[in-house]
């Protein structure tokens, strides 16, 4: 088959079937024949960069005016803040609770201000920390009766 010189220059080039035709006001199927032809691969268009669990979470999140953090996204039908992302649904607080900590979460991760729901990182905990806080509390003040 002959390929045009000018598709086969653009397809060359990595652009789309359909930046090609819009280009050069051609059929669709001279060039996805062209590019048979050639033996070129589709290209792929450029997605955007997936945002991180993080930037969906901050993207989700309002700060009140006491320096707590609420969650302004999507909630479970029990009522647990959080957001998907690849694939599968991530709670709030065990996303936040990574954000400060650098790791997974142990246990079940809560909420430990004043401030219901709250979700900022510094004010969560998970079963590893509340322990540790429990034992710091119990070693200034010698444990309760
Ligand atoms: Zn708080």
């Amino acid at each position: 088959m002959k390929v045009r010189a000018d598709v086969a220059e653009l397809l060359r080039a990595g652009l789309t079937n359909r930046a090609i035709e819009q280009q050069l006001h051609i059929d669709h199927r001279t060039v996805s024949k062209a590019r048979r032809a050639l033996r070129i691969p589709n290209c792929r268009p450029r997605r955007k960069a997936t945002p991180s669990l993080e930037e969906l979470f901050w993207q989700r999140t309002a700060r009140t005016s006491d320096d707590h953090l609420e969650w302004t996204g999507y909630r479970s039908d029990s009522g647990m803040p959080g957001l998907r992302h690849g694939g599968r649904f991530h709670s709030a607080y065990r996303v936040a609770f990574s954000i400060r900590h650098g790791r997974a979460p142990e246990g079940k991760v809560t909420s430990e201000c004043s401030h219901d729901g709250c979700v900022d990182p510094g004010h969560v905990a998970d079963r590893r920390t509340r322990k540790r806080d429990n034992d710091a509390f119990d070693a200034i003040f010698g444990g309760l009766p």
